[in-house]
């Protein structure tokens, strides 16, 4: 289990859980409560929100949690002056190169990252809204969270829809109350308008870059792909396990370490 202790994730994984829990309070008392009560349909849609909402949130912890692909450092400490004078980092092994930054093997597509000090396989960036790297061992969770926000969002846009155009029980008689929901309510629809277009943005890249077979480092170095081309169910299922597709849209499996990429005997 891994946790950074920088502030800025910290803060984003705070604001993260209080906008989820906000948006779980408005749309079971501000809307469900005060349009379905009366209906089985209210039971049904407070029992499907919270289901997706607690995938979210294991897809979540999992990100958050998991070692994204730590290359480990090596057993002895290793001598690398000559590699500090003649900045050549090429290793001998093929593809393999040196990290300067943590003294270490990596092997091919492994980079440095500044906030988690490490170098982290098939890095794809660093996001402090998991306070976390985006790597080869937790991309599949980080993916699952942006689609469970994303359907999440979508799910109350409908919420939101139905509920005004349907009559209040409580609006005709407190003004109070009907100022109360309706304030939640346009808080609610601005933070599903905000988080739903960012997490669109963010996944619609992750699967181009999937599907480039580019990590989101090597699409900003522009480091050009030469390998060989796969099609994109391997690609997909390179990050997101080789079990059956459907399992990839649960936090449930895990991630199996059969399929990392291997490291020298430096490491192990
Ligand atoms: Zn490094
Ligand atoms: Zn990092």
């Amino acid at each position: 289990m891994v946790f950074l202790k920088d502030p800025c994730g910290i803060a984003c994984l705070s604001f993260t859980y209080v906008a989820i829990l906000y948006a779980d309070f408005v749309v079971v008392r501000w809307i469900i409560i005060e349009t379905m009560s009366d209906s089985s349909w209210g039971s049904f849609n407070i029992v499907l929100f919270n289901v997706i909402l607690s995938l979210l949130l294991v897809s979540h912890f999992r990100a958050v949690f998991s070692d994204p692909g730590i290359v480990p450092l090596p057993r002895n400490r290793l001598d690398f002056s000559d590699i500090y004078s003649t900045q050549k980092n090429d290793c001998g092994h093929t593809g393999w190169t040196v990290c300067t930054k943590c003294e270490t093997y990596r092997p091919p597509r492994a980079y440095h990252c500044c906030i988690c000090k490490r170098c982290i396989r098939r890095m794809d960036h660093h996001c402090p809204w998991i306070n976390n790297c985006v790597g080869e061992r937790n991309q599949k969770y980080f993916m699952q969270f942006l689609l469970y926000v994303g359907l999440l969002c979508l799910y109350t846009f409908v919420l939101l829809a139905f509920s005004w155009t349907t009559e209040c029980k409580v609006c005709g008689i407190s003004i109070l109350d009907r100022q109360a929901r309706m304030m939640h309510s346009i808080i609610l629809l601005l933070e599903c308008i905000l988080f739903g277009l960012f997490v669109l943005i963010i996944l619609i890249n992750q699967v181009q870059a999937i599907f480039e077979d580019e990590t989101g480092v090597e699409q900003t170095q522009n480091m050009g792909n030469y390998r060989p081309r796969k099609p994109r169910l391997a690609l997909l299922s390179d990050v997101c396990g080789r079990q059956y597709p459907i399992l990839w849209l649960f936090p449930c499996t895990s991630v199996s370490k059969k399929f990392d990429t291997p490291l020298i005997d430096y490491h192990v």
